[in-house]
């Protein structure tokens, strides 16, 4: 649920340096650039998918135990995961750059919790042991935190357009821009800290889709009690401003000016944890 740059390397361009990175293979080699207009067509699959929010559309290679298909051409499952495992990943590879390029462009904050964790790797938004064919196509390579884990989480992956996680890299601006996640404070009672309850309530006008996405995503990624925390930490300093203001003769109208109002602008984005927190101290001051 924060927007990502889309990745400034093309499919294409992964696998030019994946291949270059074959050494020692000769036959992968020769399998991998024979076969080469038709993974780079089926990348392009991808992206017009991702770009209308159907990735649920794309029929998964679902194998038996113990076998291999073949998924493009020749080349079959197992070696297209060691495609990116030996010839993406290994730092001594030139594909490695862009793996390095897409997992920096998150700038330590984990797009699936809104910055909440920082990401170590990258994951598959499409889980390689069942879409082999994208385990090295940028546009599929997401960060993601420890906690988040989508290689983890995407093992189960979206058959059904409500089930799809928001895809950082092309999903609708709708989810990034407009605001589905609220907070209410409960107050408790004199001295006591309260607590925030995190909840999605999306606009009106999306569509029935849109709006179970979005409740899945909260919930799949635990966001309600993981922002409930991010809040209840920032709270207590909060609370003793507002105090201080309070002891000092300030009306609640003007602490909601020069405290409040300047923290739900200065969050990071709309959905981000610190908004919903910041809007419901707004409501209990009024
Ligand atoms: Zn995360």
């Amino acid at each position: 649920m924060m927007r990502l740059t889309e990745p400034q390397y093309s499919f294409e361009q992964s696998l030019i340096e994946c291949i270059a990175g074959i050494t020692g293979n000769a036959a992968l080699r020769e399998k991998v650039t024979i076969s080469r207009p038709n993974l780079i067509e089926g990348a392009a699959h991808y992206l017009a998918a991702a770009a209308a929010g159907k990735l649920y559309a794309i029929a998964p290679i679902n194998a038996a135990q113990g076998q291999d298909p073949r998924v493009v051409n020749d080349l079959t499952k197992s070696e297209l995961i060691k495609i990116y495992d030996q010839y993406f990943v290994p730092p001594e590879k030139p594909a490695r750059k862009i793996y390095n390029e897409l997992l920096n462009s998150a700038k330590e904050k984990c797009p699936f919790c809104g910055g909440i964790g920082t990401p170590r790797n990258l994951d598959h938004f499409l889980p390689k042991a069942h879409f082999p064919q994208f385990s090295f196509a940028p546009q599929n390579l997401v960060p993601a935190c420890r906690d988040c884990n989508m290689d983890g989480k995407m093992e189960a992956y979206a058959t059904t357009p409500e089930a799809q996680f928001i895809h950082p890299y092309s999903d609708s601006s709708i989810f990034f821009q407009e605001q589905w996640i609220f907070a209410k404070y409960h107050v408790q009672a004199h001295d006591v800290p309260g607590h925030f309850e995190y909840a999605v309530l999306p606009p009106g006008g999306w569509n029935e889709i849109d709006k179970r996405r979005v409740k899945k995503h909260f919930l799949d990624f635990d966001l309600g009690k993981r922002y409930s925390i991010k809040a209840a930490e920032l709270l207590g300093t909060i609370l003793q401003q507002i105090s201080r203001l309070q002891n000092s003769g300030m009306g609640n109208e003007t602490i909601s000016a020069v405290l409040i109002q300047p923290g739900i602008e200065k969050a990071p984005f709309i959905n981000h944890w610190q908004t919903g927190m910041f809007q419901s101290l707004k409501d209990v001051l009024q």
